[in-house]
């Protein structure tokens, strides 16, 4: 297999509501949406869905939404065999949008936050060229996963997202780190100072802009098709799955980002995270 993604998966419960309840207060909604997501399951799907060889590591619970995630992840070519089924219930993100398209969110981890540094210690690496993971699993874990993929020969990435204290240890095995514009300028004060944190490289996407590749050689912008947004949500995961798959190809990090801005664009013209990847004849030019 290609790509090893650690991270999350939870059900997203969407609600639309004319105006947040206040305390003690409550509002009737629409109809709730059930969406699979969380930045793990998203990434592998983004990948799936390119014809990457993938599997997700990670935790569900023995509901119904972990059988919903597992179906999304299966139909999208992901392989879902190392997604133990945890005692905790499969982690859920409750949505509410209001008109102006805001949107708040709590989370509740569940499962997520049973996925283990044993779930790594029984993983074989026969076949994986990348690891990609990001933090909505425990930190421990992560750092875990990526001194033994790193052991293995593995190149690995992470989508700092949302930002952790990382140990200096692990932010040296990463080739790239990947952060959004607003979580690069919380870390460091240019995009080039992203390195000083120790990554041998850094990945900086920049919404419609594109994203930016960050070397010892210097900075390389590559940009974002020109489209007209109609929910960003997931783009950042989009981005992260499509750099691992052609990284695993044998891109290089330039090549790979700019492959990756292309299909992280298309997402954001459709509705959704996961339903909004593309299969490569869909890709954007
Ligand atoms: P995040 O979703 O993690 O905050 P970004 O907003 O930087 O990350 O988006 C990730 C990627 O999605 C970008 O690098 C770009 O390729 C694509 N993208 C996001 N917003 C747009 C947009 N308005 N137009 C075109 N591409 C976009």
């Amino acid at each position: 297999m290609g790509v090893l993604v650690l991270g999350s998966a939870n059900a997203d419960l969407v609600v639309a509501v004319e105006r947040r309840p206040g305390g003690g207060e409550t509002v009737l909604g629409g109809d709730t949406v059930v969406m699979p997501g969380g930045k793990g399951a998203n990434t592998a799907v983004a990948a799936g869905r390119l014809g990457c060889d993938v599997a997700l590591v990670g935790a569900v619970g023995a509901d119904q939404y972990g059988s919903l995630l597992r179906e999304s992840l299966a139909s999208s070519g992901v392989r879902t065999d190392l997604v133990r089924t945890s005692e905790r219930p499969t982690g859920i993100a409750y949505i509410t949008v209001t008109p102006d398209g805001e949107n708040s969110i709590v989370v509740a981890p569940g499962a997520n936050s049973d996925v283990s540094p044993s779930d790594v210690d029984s993983l074989d690496w026969a076949g994986v060229s990348v690891l990609v993971c990001s933090l909505e699993v425990p930190l421990s874990t992560v750092e875990h996963a990526l001194a033994v993929a790193a052991a293995h020969g593995v190149r690995c990435v992470l989508n700092l997202s949302p930002v952790a204290p990382v140990s200096p240890e692990a932010l040296a095995l990463l080739d790239p780190l990947i952060v959004n514009e607003h979580e690069a300028l919380s870390l460091a004060d240019s995009f080039a100072g992203l390195l000083t944190l120790g990554p041998k490289s850094a990945v900086v996407t920049l919404g419609g802009r594109g994203a930016a590749v960050v070397t010892a050689d210097g900075v390389v912008e590559v940009p974002s098709p020109a489209v007209d947004p109609v929910d960003t949500t997931g783009a950042g995961d989009a981005f992260s799955g499509a750099l691992a798959h052609r990284l695993s190809s044998g891109d290089d990090l330039v090549a790979a980002a700019r492959y990756a801005a292309r299909v992280a664009a298309t997402s954001v013209t459709r509705p959704g995270a996961q339903p909004s990847y593309p299969t490569p004849d869909e890709v954007l030019a």
